[in-house]
């Protein structure tokens, strides 16, 4: 047979999965896989939903496809309808997208045509974290801090200014609050020094991702880039791609710790793995600024689709339906605790942490002084590798840039019993 044309990643053929049920895949030779990452953290609901299906099929037998600007689109209203009440009304304009990566692109250049429109052209520059992910297209990774992501493109992607958040694992400060408070100032001072007018919007995960192996931030530190924020005059985006629709225990997680964004990128968990589907929520006001300048400039064809849109809304109601948010917080305190019984086991689990059913567990060549493993010994693989051949999948990273080591995702299916954790 000739090789497969396909070049998603160097290394050996994959098995293929032949079906999937629940929190199981099985692959071709019958060998049973617990999703333990949700394929890439977005198949949220589990596999072989019937209800899923049948809202989509339902979908399917009216029309797939309409296209935004020729038609109205009761499902897309629907879903936005849901996704503005999930905010309790904070964020209540909606722009339809189909992956993250367009649902941060469109965030940035939702905030800069908003400054554009309110005369202050000179706001074009973005602040974004370093380590940190927000997506592979040129201006969704121009704010990613991820080194070997970055490194082919750094001069083609418009960039940000890249700032350390909390590290509540290797700060050498006195104590966690006084560690907040040293990354606060250093933003505030590297924000001074770029020129705060020049800045139209921070983006930030509220609980970081692949990238950093779940680090966690704060509420003081979150309160504090909010009055940062305000103070600078520029918008606070939340990058809640993989934490949105309920991965931490709340339908978004900025809602645990009460600091609302001006504009809100989500998408993997809203369509669960059974189509596309994103979106970018905003303040009702920076939206009416630009519609009132001649409309955003900017669209994909495929956005907010009938089809993406039934899906979402059949992910939601389900959602609502199953109290599926009570489930995340019951299991991610299992969860948590088999974790920490492997740190309490194993030297070589440096750290674990996460929120809901969001856990990052972080590998270190020696837990007392934190060192990482050598890149070369690729442990990150390595224990990928392992865990598969036991059935068992986790989503692995290596953060290059010293910043942290080895790491791996546990983001199971949001439906998961106490038996799958
Ligand atoms: N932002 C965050 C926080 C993510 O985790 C991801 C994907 O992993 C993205 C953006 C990009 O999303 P997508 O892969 O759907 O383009």
């Amino acid at each position: 047979m000739d090789p497969s044309p396909l070049f998603y990643q160097a290394g050996p053929a994959l098995p293929e999965i032949s079906h999937a049920q629940g929190v199981y895949l099985w692959d071709e030779t019958g060998k049973q896989y617990l999703d333990g990452c949700s394929g890439a953290i977005a198949c949220n609901l589990g596999h072989g939903r019937n209800d899923i299906r049948d809202a989509m099929l339902a979908q399917l037998d009216r029309v797939a496809f309409t296209y935004r600007t020729q038609f109205e689109n009761a499902p897309a209203v629907a879903l936005a309808q849901a996704l503005v009440a999930l905010t309790h009304h904070h964020l209540e304009k909606v722009f339809f997208v189909s992956s993250g990566s367009e649902a941060v692109e469109s965030a940035l250049k939702l905030a800069r045509q908003y400054f554009v429109a309110r005369g202050e052209p000179q706001r074009r520059r973005f602040v974004s974290l370093r380590p940190s992910y927000h997506g592979s297209t040129l201006g969704a990774l121009g704010v990613t801090g991820y080194e070997p992501l970055e490194a082919p493109f750094r001069d083609i992607a418009i960039g940000s200014l890249k700032v350390a958040g909390p590290d509540f694992y290797r700060h050498d400060d006195a104590d966690d609050s006084r560690h907040v408070a040293r990354v606060l100032a250093d933003t505030r001072a590297a924000i001074e020094a770029a020129g705060p007018d020049t800045i139209a919007a921070f983006v930030l995960e509220p609980v970081g991702g692949a990238s950093t192996g779940a680090r966690m931030l704060d509420q003081t530190y979150l309160e504090g880039i909010r009055t940062l924020c305000d103070e600078t005059g520029c918008l606070l985006i939340l990058d809640e791609v993989l934490t949105g629709i309920g991965r931490t225990g709340a339908w978004f997680a900025y809602q645990h710790y009460g600091v609302t964004p001006d504009l809100l990128a989500t998408a993997k968990g809203l369509g669960a793995g059974y189509y596309p589907v994103g979106a970018v929520l905003s303040r009702a006001d920076i939206v009416e600024t630009v519609m009132a300048s001649g409309g955003f400039q900017h669209g994909h064809t495929y956005a907010g689709n009938p089809l993406a849109c039934a899906t979402g809304l059949a992910v939601i109601e389900a959602m609502q339906r199953e109290r599926v948010l009570d489930n995340v917080s019951a299991r991610g305190r299992e969860l948590k605790e088999g974790l920490l019984a492997l740190k309490a086991r194993f030297p070589w689990v440096g750290d674990v942490r996460g929120l809901g059913l969001l856990w990052g567990v972080e590998l270190v060549a020696d837990a007392d002084s934190k060192a990482p493993f050598p890149a070369e010994q690729n442990r990150f693989a390595l224990i990928t590798v392992l865990a598969k051949e036991e059935g068992l999948l986790i989503y692995p990273r290596r953060t290059l840039d010293g910043v942290a080591g080895d790491h791996f995702l546990v983001t199971p299916p949001l439906t998961i019993d106490a038996a799958g954790i």
